[in-house]
């Protein structure tokens, strides 16, 4: 049963992390209004249909499924009885170009066990390495993804004090590629860690070495499918915040964020203006302050740090139907340090870019027509900065289909039945992601994490940031993450 308070919020944004945010703020009582511009929720976590096929049209790999529950537990309701998700093994399979494939398994010893087996890597080096990538989560979680890092509170508990205290044993001071070379002899292992980089926008041979817990969330913490695709996260949250009274207010963009003597007012959009006692904005951070409220000193140092990659992204429906490919498959680049290079210091798109195809109709065969899929097609590519992206995709989709045709000894094109395509500008377009960034801020240098937008405003009372522009960062786990956090800042 909700206490009410007689205090109204608004947030801006009906990504993961606003309704996240939408559905805290209502259990702590206020009078909740989620603006969103599209007519549809979930921001990147959307989906579409086209020509029979059903696609999610961003994320696809779901870890730490907790923070979706929590939501369902917060609201007094059974999570199960509106969400529900399978545990993935395998998790992955990679495909290499001298013709060889692996599998990640969950769980650090069934992954370790069955790696050795096909690298030249000993299961105790492996086992050492996945261990040690659980050592450094646990050490980090409190300081990097639970708390503020920007109260002095935040510091003064001792999960936290201890995080601080082992500083020189999370590895940032080596990049992810220094650390990975040093653990393993077989290149195609290192490939494999170094990867985890690209979940939040980054390169492995810039990014500190903490950001190897990835591997720990992924293949010891676990991965998950959503039944029904990971567009039912969106949905049942969605659900869960009309059940408990939030309002949306779809197809109804922010204009400003009202600001009165260093307090925030209100909303205003094309059609009016309305009061607020709070407001949370989970529009990119960037955005935020250049479109809703052009007249607030910004933190121009923090706005300036240097964004994440976005992605090209072919959503094809496939009329046949491919059994040596799983949910993840990832098709990896010949010289991953050029594909890295050319991204992040050329701005531009590699030749043989590394392929990540995810099928969902392998497990919800809805998806597809019969003995058809729906290939997710994706290639890490630098963010907007003015590149040509028609010809771009024209690159992308040759480079694509040859690789495709090589390494699954196929002829791809004429499979293609249906197409839809996503590139930075499309990104941008439609969810306000400056440039076209899918994950906000990269994490190119061992200070990222700090220089990361607080969830709250330093200048403004009752203003406050959620999702992956902002602190904790990108992904579903830590939109949600940032969700709690920022509501946790809000006083009752
Ligand atoms: C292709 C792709 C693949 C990804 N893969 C994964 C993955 O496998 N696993 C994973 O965990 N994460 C993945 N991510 C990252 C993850 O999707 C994001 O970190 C997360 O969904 C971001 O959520 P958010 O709440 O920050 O907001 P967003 O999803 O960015 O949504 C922001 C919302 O705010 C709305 N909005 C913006 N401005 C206004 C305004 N002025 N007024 C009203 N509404 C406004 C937008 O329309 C949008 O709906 C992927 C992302 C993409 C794009």
């Amino acid at each position: 049963m909700i206490k009410e308070n007689n205090k109204s919020c608004a947030v801006i944004g009906a990504g993961i992390s606003g309704i996240g945010a939408a559905i805290r703020m209502r259990n702590k009582g206020y009078k909740v209004t989620v603006y969103e511009a599209n007519a549809f929720p979930g921001g990147k976590l959307s989906s579409e249909t086209n020509k029979g096929y059903r696609f999610d049209m961003g994320p696809s790999v779901f870890t730490m499924p907790e923070y979706v529950d929590e939501l369902f537990i917060l609201s007094g309701k059974n999570p199960r009885d509106h969400f529900n998700y399978e545990q993935l093994n395998p998790v992955y399979r990679y495909f290499f170009e001298d013709g060889s494939m692996l599998d990640a398994y969950h769980s650090n010893e069934e992954f370790a066990e069955k790696i050795a087996q096909h690298t030249t890597d000993s299961k105790e080096a492996i086992l050492k390495y996945l261990e040690k990538a659980g050592v450094v989560y646990h050490l980090t979680e409190e300081v990097f993804l639970k708390n503020s890092l920007h109260k002095l509170k935040s510091y003064l508990t001792w999960p936290t004090l201890r995080g601080i205290l082992n500083f020189g044993k999370i590895g940032a001071f080596d990049t992810m590629n220094q650390a990975n070379e040093k653990a393993f002899k077989d290149p195609r292992l290192v490939q494999v860690f170094n990867r985890y980089a690209t979940y939040n926008g980054s390169s492995p041979y810039l990014s500190p070495a903490t950001l190897n817990v990835i591997a720990h969330v992924e293949i010891q913490k676990g991965a998950y499918y959503p039944v029904g695709g990971m567009y039912s996260i969106t949905k049942s949250l969605v659900q869960l915040a009309k059940d408990i009274d939030v309002a949306f207010r779809f197809s109804t963009p922010a204009e400003e964020i009202v600001v009165e003597n260093k307090q925030v007012k209100g909303v205003r959009t094309a059609q009016d203006f309305t009061q607020y006692d709070v407001v949370i904005s989970n529009m990119d951070i960037y955005n935020s302050y250049k479109k809703l409220m052009p007249g607030v000193k910004k933190p121009q140092k923090t706005l300036d740090q240097p964004k994440s990659s976005s992605g090209i992204i072919f959503y094809w429906g496939i009329k046949k139907s491919f059994p040596e490919l799983g949910l993840h498959n990832i098709l990896f680049s010949s010289n991953y340090e050029q594909e890295f290079d050319t991204i992040f210091s050329k701005k531009a798109i590699y030749n043989d870019p590394t392929i990540y195809i995810n099928i969902t109709s392998k497990h919800s065969p809805d998806d597809a027509p019969e003995g058809c899929e729906n290939w997710f097609t994706f290639i890490n590519v630098p963010n907007n900065s003015g590149q040509d992206w028609d010809a771009y995709i024209q690159q992308a989709k040759a480079a694509i289909i040859q690789k495709v045709n090589r390494l699954l000894k196929t002829d791809i094109e004429p499979l293609i039945e249906s197409e839809m395509v996503f590139d930075p500008r499309v990104i941008e377009k439609r969810t306000s992601s400056a440039f076209g960034a899918i994950y906000g801020n990269s994490s190119n240098n061992k200070y990222a994490a700090f220089q990361r937008h607080p969830n709250f405003s330093k200048e403004i009372k009752g203003l406050y940031f959620c999702g992956g522009s902002v602190h904790p960062g990108p992904s579903i786990p830590l939109c949600l993450l940032s969700a709690k956090i920022t509501t946790d800042l809000v006083k009752e």
